[in-house]
């Protein structure tokens, strides 16, 4: 049996490592729009900062030798004809399969695709983005950005453009920063953090009409209440779109089932596919890491003959990169709000039925564990919770790791 993957991304080099340690014997190719060993993009940001971080390419430098892979790379697919079970790529090769592994990812959206005509304007989503953006830096001896998009990956570029030394500004359509990852007074608190003490300039409540340039150069924005911020390098963070074209057509990602089938021999997983929620979220695209590994394992046991089904994915997010207040949130903000705050602390669950609906904290992380696993459960918590919350040692993780009854009880 003949397995292609489209993509060489965090889902795909999962999937292929697990067929391999499976027993899988058969011809693996694995086809890039990049030209890179698989990597991982969340380790993009520490780079960015002037970091080293040598776990950038995490499953090693040697995957395609070591797993026994034929890598057709810097050669986008274009196009999957079902019928004919082969795909074809930009460059017009033509690989055929007996099973797809469809996991492209996903790519920055630009609100207006002339920006990328400029030079310095850049988005944020793969290896290939940061090391543009890094030569940029470098030979045109860059001291100001902008980063479009108040997002977690725009708050990711930022901070770290800001730890490498830049003057950072960020401009947000929304007035408080990470509206989908908290609520509002969550978002709120997150924001006058960011505000206080992470040294970036934040432009709230505006939107960019265009980006100015000199000389096919980008010099700065220009904010629909014409203002004008100057920067030499621009970072457009304001979403992504699913690289679902080549299998769909659309751009709206590609459902699947619980065993990743996308449609007979054909699997998807990571930021492409939309899962159903582990709990009782919608449907949806949910564009993390450990949900893209999760889902590709179950892809190789299906592969593999097994009887594995995919459990669900969770919107849980933790934004801690460059960082000294942690901003950690999972499932939906409906239901009772239970919460405790002070200066540099923020915790709120919200209840339904007495069990954890969701979740933010920002400030530490020392109960993230504890909640996490709480919601996960749906234990009952109503009586114990608002105390736990109010508890600044983060002792109660550990009395519950130990099994030992609340403090003071
Ligand atoms: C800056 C940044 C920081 C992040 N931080 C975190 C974090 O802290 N925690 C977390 O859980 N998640 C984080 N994520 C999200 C996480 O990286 C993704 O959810 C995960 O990589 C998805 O895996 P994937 O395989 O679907 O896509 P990717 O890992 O993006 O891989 C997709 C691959 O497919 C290739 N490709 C695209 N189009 C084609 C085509 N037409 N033909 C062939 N190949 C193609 C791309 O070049 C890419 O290499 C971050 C993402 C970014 C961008």
């Amino acid at each position: 049996m003949k397995v292609v993957t489209v993509g060489t991304g965090m889902a795909a080099a999962e999937f292929v490592q697990q067929l391999r340690l499976g027993g899988f014997d058969g011809d693996i190719v694995m086809c890039s729009a990049e030209t890179h060993a698989p990597y991982s993009p969340c380790v993009i940001p520490y780079l960015l900062a002037g970091e080293p971080a040598d776990n950038v390419f995490w499953k090693g430098r040697d995957f395609y030798r070591r797993y026994r892979v034929t890598a057709r790379l810097g050669d986008p697919v274009v196009e999957i004809d079902r019928q004919q079970t082969r795909l074809r790529t930009a460059q017009g090769r033509v690989e055929p399969y007996d099973r797809l592994f469809f996991a492209p990812g996903s790519r920055s959206r630009f609100p207006c695709r002339d920006w990328l005509d400029t030079a310095g304007v850049f988005g944020f989503k793969t290896l290939s983005d940061m090391q543009a953006i890094d030569g940029h830096i470098r030979t045109q001896g860059v001291q100001r950005a902008v980063v479009i998009g108040g997002g977690f990956i725009g708050l990711d570029a930022a901070l770290a453009l800001r730890h490498r030394g830049l003057q950072v500004s960020l401009v947000h359509c929304h007035e408080r920063l990470l509206e989908r990852m908290t609520d509002v007074d969550g978002g709120r608190f997150a924001t006058e953090q960011l505000a206080q003490r992470s040294g970036i300039d934040l432009y709230l409540s505006s939107e960019v009409a265009t980006v100015t340039a000199r000389n096919g150069q980008a010099c700065g924005v220009r904010l629909r209440n014409g203002r004008d911020i100057d920067a030499a390098l621009v970072i457009v963070a304001t979403g992504f779109v699913p690289n679902s074209a080549p299998l769909t057509g659309a751009e709206q990602g590609i459902a699947v089932g619980n065993d990743l089938l996308a449609e007979a021999r054909i699997l998807a997983a990571g930021d492409v596919a939309v899962t159903r929620h582990a709990l009782d979220g919608p449907a949806g695209l949910y564009a993390t890491a450990p949900n893209a590994i999760a889902q590709a394992r179950v892809a190789a046991a299906y592969v593999l003959g097994g009887q594995t089904r995919y459990a669900g994915s969770l919107n849980a997010n933790v934004l801690r990169k460059h960082l000294d207040f942690p901003i950690v949130s999972a499932g939906r903000f409906e239901g009772e709000a239970v919460t405790f705050r002070n200066q540099r602390l923020f915790r709120r669950v919200y209840l339904q039925e007495g069990r954890i609906n969701g979740y933010i904290l920002i400030g530490d992380t020392r109960l993230a564990g504890y909640i996490y696993n709480l919601y996960l459960t749906r234990e009952p918590v109503a009586g114990a919770i608002g105390s736990v919350l109010a508890d600044s040692r983060g002792e109660s993780y550990y009395r519950s790791m130990m099994n030992l009854a609340p403090a003071g009880a």
